[in-house]
């Protein structure tokens, strides 16, 4: 039997005119004779209205009641799927991620998904019937209700597809797929009809928000490919799969992520273990370094820059000016009028020559250089806030034809 797993995300049921509308789609194409299997967000906002409610009563709530609390929001969402779906005169059943099956660790808040046991969820379609499952949520081993991370109803989606063996998964959204830049501020972007796993994750780390990142390392490591498409729109959707870097477009998107922060340490002393100290340090912390960049010393020192996310930047700046006094450093500064602009193609590892272009399409339109970092499918850039947009323009026209 052809199973196919349909994920819709929080805006997609954002209100009941919106729920009903899935409720169709989902019915046709169980009527169209597949076994469908479809995986809720919560309504809209609610998964943050929830933390903000926990939030008025302490700041730091303990995790294992937070799972509790926000797993309600999927529930919510598959309930009123169900009775949606069963209005039009189909059996549905809806189930809450520990009856689909859905296993994981005892880490709440980020639990990693074990195994997921897809009796259940078999049993259901075998009667006919179409199987709503909450997304987001698991049953930890001492089986108490766990989440997945924040936009988790994708892992959960991508998990049951690749459990099921489903013929495909297909995520629906508010953008009819993936763009090869942000088309808010390059209106000449468009959809990527294809694009690797490689790619896909490069993007979220390059700002660009499509998909939960650890949806789309669980699909490239178990072969899972979906296809990203609007839940209104008809036309576009990008397929996401395994491609051959031969085949590979040279660039394939080009994102700007504007939620960057700088902390340079100056006339830090350079000698083994410094650096593994300072980012020892911030690792212990759980902070997220991203692009890092050493001068040539001179005198036995020297400067070092590196960038975070916007969100970590004051816990990352307090450890740096506590290192920055032990290491006895000249200063430490912060720079939070940064943006990041960032290339990626498969097709990289086959054409030198990508860096010089990019460089050229900024100098060209007077955007300066602070920092560069590459990997073997993309480059990125720091470059001052105010210039990103005009950047983003620049680089795309250069690349995207
Ligand atoms: N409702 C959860 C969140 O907002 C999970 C999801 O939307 O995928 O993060
Ligand atoms: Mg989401």
């Amino acid at each position: 039997m052809a199973i196919i797993v349909q994920k819709y995300g929080g805006s997609s049921v954002a209100d009941i005119e919106k729920i009903k509308k899935v409720a169709e789609k989902v019915v046709n194409c169980h009527k169209n004779g597949n076994k469908v299997v479809v995986v809720v967000s919560a309504m809209g906002k609610t998964t943050d209205n929830l933390i903000n409610l926990a939030k008025q009563i302490t700041s730091n709530p303990p995790t294992k009641e937070m799972d509790l609390l926000l797993s309600t929001g999927e529930l919510v969402s598959v309930a009123l799927l169900c009775i949606a779906i069963e209005n039009l005169g189909f059996e549905a059943e809806g189930l809450p991620g520990f009856l689909a099956g859905i296993k994981t660790d005892n880490t709440h808040t980020k639990a990693k998904i074990r195994t997921v046991d897809t009796t259940r969820i078999i049993e259901e379609l075998k009667k006919g019937k179409i199987v709503v499952v909450a997304g987001f949520q698991g049953i930890s081993a001492e089986d108490s209700i766990t989440t997945l991370g924040r936009g988790g109803s994708d892992l959960t989606a991508i998990a049951i597809a690749g459990a099921i063996k489903a013929e495909i998964c297909e995520i629906y959204t508010d953008v009819p797929g993936v763009f090869t830049a942000d088309p808010n501020i390059v209106p000449d972007a468009r959809i990527i009809p294809v694009i690797s796993y490689k790619e896909m994750l490069e993007m979220a780390s390059a700002g660009a928000k499509v998909m939960q990142s650890r949806a789309v390392e669980f699909a490239q490591k178990y072969h899972i490919p979906f296809l990203v498409k609007s839940t209104f729109v008809d036309d576009g959707g990008t397929m996401v799969t395994e491609v051959d870097f031969k085949e590979g477009a040279v660039v394939s998107s080009v994102a700007l992520d504007e939620n960057q922060a700088k902390i340079t340490f100056f006339n830090v002393p350079d000698r083994p273990g410094v650096a593994a100290k300072i980012f020892g340090k911030l690792g212990e912390a759980s902070i997220n370094v991203d692009v890092i960049v050493q001068n040539v010393s001179t005198h036995g020192y020297t400067d070092l820059s590196f960038t975070v996310n916007i969100s970590e930047f004051e816990k990352a700046f307090e450890i740096a000016k506590k290192l920055g006094k032990e290491l006895k450093c000249k200063d430490v500064t912060s720079d939070t009028n940064i943006a990041k602009i960032t290339v990626i193609g498969l097709g990289m590892m086959n054409h030198p020559g990508v860096a010089a272009r990019m460089f050229k399409a900024l100098a060209d339109s007077g955007v300066n250089i602070e920092m560069i970092s590459t990997s073997e499918i993309k480059i990125s850039c720091i470059i001052k806030k105010e210039e990103g947009q005009k950047a983003l323009k620049a680089v795309h026209k250069e690349f995207i034809k």
